[in-house]
């Protein structure tokens, strides 16, 4: 008889165990060609969306977001931003005073709301509801008047936008899934809730992904901030591209801002021999088998539960834990992202990575914090490279169509991965030049995660409708 959720073969401990733990941490292993094939396939997958081809090959979505130029600086005014989707369970919303070119930057007043789970997967109405009681709850705490409100919507889910506020749900990614909601207007679902919930007159103005967000509220650095990338819960970015490239737009002038949606990168199968039997295990749990195949490779809201994967993998075999689990690590999201970040994280010391696998209620044995260590590096590395890969097939892209022998540019980077794990910069930064040697990248921290460019966009909306109704 052994003990329970422990593995009896694994007694006493594989005097090899670190050399296996080693083996199975190989199938994380992204070498050079493979990342240089991730970028020739992903760029090929973006141009013929671009072109329109809705081929199976098109797995990137490229979707035009009715953003038509980096901000000028000159935007005023006070806008209410909402913020859904981007951090995973939590909604933001945000009160941002735009000064134009002349008065001091302010720090924008924000709240966020934890989401109830059940309002995550219920039905749709009841989350417009809940985002519309926030909103009244976050002003009711202001200074300010019930009527004239203009609020700018980042709602960070694949949608075809046809306008600067209209906006259909494509499909739920991440941890949502509200019934109702794909294939409706999302602008008008929050309209509605305002109205039903009936406090505050709020005018929504426009809706924006969080990648725009992330690219528009960018402090002009050394060049110009023309592509926006974000690393949360998710994982996407967006660019300035020509607009005679985008086929669905019939312009031939000027640029749009497009968001690539590159999450579904993959989901028609050309990752096949780079998904790991975790990766597999994972996307069958997930809310949405078989899609958003990248995102699950890189996403927040994904690493910790493969990472969990992994290590009841090898505790299962006897080579960590004494070979034992214990009913938190065989339980779907006991690892979250803020775990692996600090196990990870070399400096956060063996005291700290201890103490969190004990509160997992592991047998902790000497090796196996530096074991877990190598987990987490492991996971964590793949995701930075494999979102290298992705990052310069957009630059290869805008290199390309811009005909400069190099090119200059500021990449605006936003979410908790980059956060709460400063080395998924640097890796993802060295890849890049590896990838992309005729790119002279920046990189660009948001500030207030993306709110202001929200602001941006929605100052330029309003402008904008107003000249419309003179
Ligand atoms: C969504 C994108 C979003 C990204 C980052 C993805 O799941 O499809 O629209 O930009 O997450 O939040």
């Amino acid at each position: 008889e052994g003990v329970p959720g422990c593995s009896q073969e694994g007694l006493p401990y594989p005097s090899n165990s670190s050399e296996l733990v080693l083996e199975c941490l190989q199938q994380f292993k992204v070498t050079g060609t493979q990342l240089q094939q991730i970028q020739a396939s992903l760029l090929d997958s973006m141009e013929q969306a671009l072109g329109g081809q809705a081929s199976p090959a098109s797995a990137v979505r490229m979707l035009p977001t009715y953003v038509g130029s980096i901000p000028h600086g000159t935007e005023q005014g006070d806008f209410v931003v909402l913020e859904l989707g981007a951090t995973g369970a939590s909604l933001r919303v945000l009160w941002v005073t735009l000064m134009g070119t002349g008065g001091h930057r302010m720090e924008p007043r924000s709240q966020e709301f934890v989401i109830p789970p059940e309002v995550m997967l219920g039905p749709g109405q009841q989350l417009f509801d809940f985002a519309a009681h926030c909103l009244s709850e976050f002003l009711d705490a202001l200074p300010v008047g019930k009527q004239g409100l203009q609020l700018g919507f980042s709602f960070s889910f694949p949608c075809h936008q046809t306008g600067l506020d209209r906006s259909t749900l494509i499909s739920w990614t991440k941890g949502f899934r509200c019934s109702g909601v794909e294939g409706h207007d999302v602008v008008q679902l929050l309209r509605d809730a305002i109205k039903r919930h009936g406090a505050y007159n709020i005018d929504v103005v426009a809706v924006v992904n969080d990648t725009v967000g992330t690219m528009m509220g960018c402090e002009p650095g050394v060049g110009p901030c023309e592509v926006g990338l974000v690393v949360d819960t998710g994982t996407n970015a967006c660019y300035m591209e020509e607009a005679r490239h985008v086929a669905v737009l019939d312009e031939d002038r000027g640029r749009v801002c497009v968001s690539v949606e590159w999450g579904s990168f993959g989901d028609d199968g050309v990752l096949g021999p780079m998904l790991t039997i975790f990766d597999h295990a994972l996307d069958r749990e997930s809310l949405n088998p078989g899609a958003q195949r990248f995102e699950k490779m890189i996403g927040g809201l994904y690493l910790g539960e493969l990472v969990r994967l992994v290590l009841v993998h090898l505790a299962q075999r006897g080579v960590l834990f004494g070979g034992c689990t214990s009913p938190a690590l065989l339980s779907r999201g006991s690892i979250l992202l803020e775990h692996v970040a600090e196990m990870e994280d070399p400096w956060a010391g063996a005291a700290r990575v201890h103490a969190l696998l004990q509160d997992l209620g592991l047998n902790v044995g000497a090796s196996d914090v530096e074991l877990v260590q190598y987990v987490c590096a492991a996971v964590f590395t793949r995701a930075a490279r494999l979102c290298a890969a992705a990052l310069a097939a957009v630059l290869s892209r805008l290199q390309h169509s811009r005909e400069q022998q190099i090119l200059q540019i500021a990449v605006a980077t936003g979410g908790r991965v980059f956060e709460q794990h400063p080395s998924f910069l640097s890796i993802l930064q060295e890849t890049v030049m590896l990838l992309t040697p005729e790119c002279d990248v920046s990189f660009i921290p948001s500030v207030d995660g993306g709110g202001r460019g929200v602001a941006m966009v929605t100052a330029v909306a309003a402008r904008l409708a107003a000249h419309r109704h003179l």
